[in-house]
């Protein structure tokens, strides 16, 4: 029997074996079983039950047992809860220690500290290395030792940070052979994208070489043209680290205005992640105390209006019906939806959220709260609560000629240009002349923008006082 130290590298949301710290330190330490558990609590959480993002982790996780085999090993899959199945694994490979990418969210806190828990009676310990962020909360405290509530310091902090080196994933590994479940317990069938470190390689090369990096700030906000590196699922499993897409994008030239506004995106990633890390609670309720009082209708029809693209505002419906069909939201589509649910429709962003986490290829908990609570105006949005998007207004600028809304609604594909986001001001001949009578074809809006942004701002602000009342007016 060989006397080389056995690592086990329990996989989670670091799918690859490329700039994988957890990964090479596994490997320095000696042999090394891959593992990967299909956690049974994790798959039934309304947060995870997403079909379209289960086939892709799936996809992924075939993509990294081929990329291991290459190298000499399998990736051993159990089914079970991890407090009892990493140290079952541990005992089998007669292994000393556990390594991890570390995790922000509240429930991969409680199965870490369970795990490291069981771990400890047999003497093993688990270690974390590194994160799904590019630089550590630990790494940017800010001034208060707390972190940053507010976007645009973090920023310049963040890009002081340097890039880190590539770590070179391991060029052979040994281990010794354990039997695995398999993977059943995922849903099979064609995932929505391609999957692995070649797809996602060759989308991040593409964003590049097709020049879209370089029109990034012009054409990100426009949900019509394909302006944006769909990086997201890919970054969302791990099967890229954010310094990989850091470094292909600053090139040998570094980084122009241009991709630094692409850059800065990849910082709202950690932003959100950071916040998670910190204040776990935003995974449940508003940042913002004051918002967590705040007076929802929470009507079940105008909910099952939303999720199904019959609101009667293009550019939501577009959205909703774009992500139902596909697993991807374009950004200012996601901004917008999620207002007219929140601030239209007076539903608890909660709902929408976890909306969004049902269908979301790269549905990504502290990134959608984060969406959602900067949208709502209850988490990191600098803005007032009084400044409401307009969908409408939205649309224009946005989606100018409507060619966004005509792909994703139908109905609507022959309204003329100046009635596309308004349809319900065509008159009756307009309406037949379009094939979309409204009401029939397309709802009328279901409920009045200018009438229900009144009400949203007298809610936030009820909220506010009342919260002011029981504080004595501390924020
Ligand atoms: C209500 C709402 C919910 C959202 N839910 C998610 C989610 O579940 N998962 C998710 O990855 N993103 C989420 N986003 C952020 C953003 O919409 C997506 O990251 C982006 O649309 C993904 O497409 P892309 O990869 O082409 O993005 P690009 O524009 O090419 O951006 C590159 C990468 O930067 C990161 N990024 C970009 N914008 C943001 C942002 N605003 N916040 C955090 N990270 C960002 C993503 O990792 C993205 O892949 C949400 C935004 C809103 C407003």
């Amino acid at each position: 029997m060989s006397d080389r130290s056995v690592t086990v590298m329990w996989f989670r949301r670091d799918l690859r074996v490329d700039d994988h710290p957890a990964l090479a330190h596994a490997a320095a330490r000696g042999d090394v079983v891959a593992l990967w558990v299909a956690d049974p609590a994790l798959l039934a959480m309304t947060h995870h039950r997403a079909p379209v993002r289960l086939r892709f982790l799936r996809a992924c996780l075939e993509a990294l047992d081929a990329e291991l085999r290459g190298r000499g090993i399998p990736l051993v899959v159990r089914a079970g809860e991890p407090a009892a199945v990493v140290p079952e694994v541990v005992h089998e490979a007669r292994a000393d220690a556990v390594c991890v990418t570390g995790d922000v969210t509240p429930y991969s806190r409680r199965r870490d500290a369970a795990v490291s828990r069981a771990l400890a009676a047999d003497g093993v310990t688990m270690q974390a290395v590194g994160g799904p962020w590019r630089v550590a909360p630990e790494d940017l405290a800010g001034s208060s030792g707390r972190g940053y509530l507010v976007f645009t310091p973090f920023w310049r902090a963040w890009e002081q940070v340097p890039l880190a080196q590539r770590i070179a994933p391991p060029p052979a590994l040994s281990g010794p052979s354990l039997a695995s479940d398999g993977l059943d317990a995922l849903p099979g069938g064609a995932p929505p994208l391609v999957a692995g470190p070649e797809a996602a390689r060759a989308r991040l090369e593409q964003f590049i070489r097709s020049g879209a990096a370089d029109r990034y700030p012009d054409d990100r906000d426009l949900p019509a043209v394909d302006g944006t590196s769909h990086l997201s699922a890919d970054l969302r499993m791990g099967v890229l680290s954010p310094s990989q897409v850091g470094r292909a994008i600053a090139g040998s030239r570094g980084m122009d205005a241009a991709r630094e506004g692409f850059w800065r995106q990849l910082a709202w990633r950690d932003f959100y992640a950071h916040h998670m890390a910190r204040y776990p609670d935003v995974a449940s309720r508003a940042l913002k105390p004051a918002y967590r009082g705040i007076t929802w209708d929470d009507d079940d029809d105008l909910f099952a209006a939303w999720c199904e693209g019959r609101t009667g505002f293009p550019l939501c419906d577009a959205g909703m019906r774009q992500m139902r069909a596909t697993g991807w939201m374009h950004n200012r589509a996601r901004m917008v939806a999620a207002s007219v649910l929140v601030k239209d429709l007076l539903i608890d962003w909660r709902w929408g959220e976890a909306e969004f986490m049902r269908h979301l290829v790269d549905g990504d908990p502290a990134n959608n709260n984060g969406g959602w609570q900067w949208t709502a105006g209850t988490g990191t949005d600098a803005a007032p609560y009084f400044r409401v998007f307009n969908p409408v207004l939205q649309a224009k600028r946005f989606d100018p000629t409507g060619a966004y809304v005509r792909e994703w609604v139908p109905e609507l594909r022959s309204v003329p240009d100046r009635f596309i986001h308004e349809p319900w001001k065509m008159d009756a001949e307009a309406q037949d002349e379009a094939g979309c009578v409204m009401g029939r074809d397309y709802p009328v809006p279901v409920v009045d923008h200018s009438v229900r942004r009144h009400e949203a701002i007298a809610r936030y602000k009820d909220a506010d006082a009342r919260h002011a009342a029981m504080t004595g007016g501390a924020a």
